[in-house]
């Protein structure tokens, strides 16, 4: 038995320009690829992204994982970060984003799991696509239609999640389950990245660097050079052999209804 799906995969992290702590943590070993963007002052934020990624740097060298399995993780993470609070590192927190190596009847899939406003984006054909949904105040404004993408950029609220794990938050991650497909090129990347470069942009170094690993690094230089304000982490990973079998269909009826982001009510979330 193989592992469902195969891949290449690299990641890059960069202090930035003005923060003197680097809070990012990731994890890029199949079938776990994950950033977290820690917060919380003095070292807590450190700490509780470190902490989650040691969580789940338990499962490396499985290969396949189950959302169960994802769950359970993420609880022990969740228990861990808490575990910082009562030591006294108050409000320590962090996001968490990434995907999963999954496996439904032997077919490969992506599980992808989000907490807080790091993002998982796939690159194909070409076509840049964000995965995951920030869990944000700046989110909620754009989905009210009360703030425009253009204005959401310098939006002073800009830094505000809703969601996290720790830093007093309670509320589940949201998870996506979806076929993987040969030439997949996930990125998962913490909002270092993103405040700072522009999808189109992350598209054409995306869309021209074969490596992941120059790709990584290209990405990360090119978000300290536009003013690295803040930690910044990318990791890439590409499927470079799935196992599938033709007119394979899409079960996604292991993700409860309440997890499942509210535009994908129905099936397969892309
Ligand atoms: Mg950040």
């Amino acid at each position: 038995m193989t592992a469902p799906v195969l891949v290449s995969c690299a990641g890059a992290t960069h202090t930035g320009l003005r923060r003197t702590l680097n809070e990012d943590a990731h994890l890029a070993a199949s079938p776990v690829f994950l950033v977290a963007d820690g917060m919380g002052g003095h070292d807590a934020g450190e700490r509780a992204s470190a902490a989650v990624i040691a969580e789940f740097a338990g499962l490396v060298g499985k290969e396949s994982l189950g959302l169960e399995e994802v769950r359970r993780a993420l609880a022990d993470a969740r228990t861990a970060v808490e575990e910082l609070v009562t030591q006294g590192t108050s409000r320590a927190g962090t996001t968490l984003s990434g995907v999963v190596v999954a496996s439904v009847d032997g077919i490969g899939y992506w599980l992808a799991v989000n907490i807080g406003d790091s993002r998982t984006y796939r690159f194909a054909d070409g076509e840049l696509e964000q995965i995951t949904v920030d869990h944000s105040v700046i989110q909620e404004l754009l989905e009210d239609g009360q703030i425009t993408p253009e204005a959401a950029m310098s939006d002073p609220r800009r830094n505000i999640i809703t969601r996290a794990i720790g830093a007093g938050s309670t509320t589940d991650a949201d998870y996506w389950l979806f076929p993987a497909e040969l030439g997949d090129r996930m990125m998962i990347c913490s909002d270092g990245l993103t405040s700072e470069v522009s999808e189109q942009r992350i598209a054409e170094i995306l869309g021209t660097e074969p490596s992941p690993q120059r790709a990584a690094q290209l990405l990360t230089a090119e978000a300290v050079d536009a003013g690295g304000r803040d930690n910044v982490t990318v990791v890439i990973v590409d499927a470079v052999s799935v196992a599938t079998h033709p007119g394979s269909i899409v079960h996604s009826d292991e993700i409860d209804e309440d997890t499942r982001p509210r535009e994908a009510v129905n099936g397969e979330v892309r």
